[in-house]
């Protein structure tokens, strides 16, 4: 199988090429900006890597080489940092919209396969939100159908839902293709993926606020405090990278059921409130370190203002119904929140802490 990956060089795609380069059989073409999560595959032969912008006029006309040569088109590009979506908006609606339009022209005018990741935020907030009190007591004000749910964003100068509506746009963009030319697509919305490589540690390998997860393992490894911005009160649902990993490989093996349709990929089972997530991190890294007194370290309240800044608005519940992945892929995601957090966090804990105490000897 030929395959074009864009965006091969994130988290989702370190994992993917992790998964599919020992299968045998693939040839795969990756374009990314960064390769330091993927440096153990640059040498492989079934890996040909291009570091550029996807967006620059040589890279269009090399991708259209390649996409009319592939059996699909695997899109992940983005700048997915909630915290750059109201302090670097227009890069952001750029990597999501205005950069991989033209990939989308591209796999039209050649009708091939297109698997576009997209976001959950799509949804915006849920109905439920929008009402007071009781709407979270019926499931179907709050639950995402991927072909039901409405798509509600809050108001322009939150700039929190730039990221949101270029990810919607470009998904309205892929199925216009669909409809007029005929292109096959399979659109990805994707729910906290959780896994080794899955962010950047501020001060180790990154700068800035990254998402929860990082945010919360930094605060441990730095001994400062956990931060629940408003409270923690947010829900996420959250599924291992390898179970999502299986997911999309499910797809390519199976384009008859995966083709033209928009699934999420998520684990309703893992359902937490960002508090909960802090408190199980807490105890979690207690066991990795062997160090109870990580069971009390120190979780604090900010406001959203405080600690993104102007614009954030924050997404409240993502409930995903995942039945048609169930049905059209046999897929259901098993792994619970606690594993998914020990092996995330010994990654972690194994590559910073360990080298922050040879640092200090
Ligand atoms: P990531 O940030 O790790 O990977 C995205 C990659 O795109 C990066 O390596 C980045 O360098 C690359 N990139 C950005 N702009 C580029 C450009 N112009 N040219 C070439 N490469 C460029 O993110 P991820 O977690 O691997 O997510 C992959 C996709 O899944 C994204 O589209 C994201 O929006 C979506 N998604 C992921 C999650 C999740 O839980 N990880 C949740 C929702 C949506
Ligand atoms: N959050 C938090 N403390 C942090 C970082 C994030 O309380 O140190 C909250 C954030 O406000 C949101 C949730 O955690 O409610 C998840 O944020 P994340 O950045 O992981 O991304 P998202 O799931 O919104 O894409």
């Amino acid at each position: 199988m030929r395959i074009v990956m864009l965006g091969c060089g994130g988290f989702i795609g370190s994992h993917l090429l992790d998964r599919l380069l020992p299968l045998g059989g693939v040839e795969i073409h990756g374009w990314d900006l960064d390769f330091s999560k993927i440096e153990k595959h640059l040498a492989n032969p079934s890996l040909n890597l291009r570091q550029d912008s996807v967006s620059s006029s040589y890279a269009l006309q090399e991708i259209e080489k390649e996409v009319e040569q592939a059996d699909v088109v695997l899109n992940l590009v983005a700048i997915c940092n909630p915290a750059d979506y109201n302090t670097r908006p227009l890069e952001v609606i750029d990597a999501s919209l205005f950069d991989i339009y033209p990939i989308v022209e591209l796999c039209a005018k050649h009708k091939k396969w297109l698997i576009s990741f997209s976001t959950s935020e799509v949804y915006g907030r849920t109905v439920a939100s929008y009402l007071p009190q009781a709407g979270y007591q019926d499931l179907s004000l709050y639950e995402l159908n991927e072909d039901e749910t409405p798509l509600i964003m809050g108001p322009v100068h939150n700039q929190r839902w730039t990221y949101a509506c270029a990810k919607q746009m470009t998904e309205r963009l892929i199925y216009a293709h669909h409809k007029e030319n005929g292109m096959p697509f399979t659109i990805v919305r994707p729910l906290n993926f959780f896994g080794p490589r899955m962010d950047y540690i501020p001060g180790r390998d990154g700068d800035g606020v990254p998402r929860v997860l990082a945010c919360f393992m930094t605060a441990l490894l730095d001994n400062k405090p956990m931060q629940l911005v408003d409270g923690g009160q947010a829900r996420r649902t959250i599924v291992s990278i390898h179970e999502a990993v299986d997911a999309i490989c499910l797809m390519l093996e199976k384009p008859e059921k995966s083709q033209n349709q928009i699934f999420h990929i998520g684990n309703p089972y893992n359902e937490v409130t960002v508090a909960e997530l802090a408190e199980l991190m807490r105890q979690t890294y207690a066991k990795i370190t062997g160090d109870s007194s990580f069971k009390d370290h120190p979780i604090i309240s900010t406001s959203a203002q405080e600690f993104y800044g102007e614009g954030y608005e924050d997404c409240d519940r993502r409930m995903p119904n995942i039945s048609k992945a169930k049905h059209l892929l046999g897929w259901d995601p098993k792994i619970s929140l606690p594993d998914v957090l020990f092996e995330t966090m010994s990654y972690y804990h194994e590559k910073y802490a360990k080298s922050l105490s040879k640092a200090s000897c």
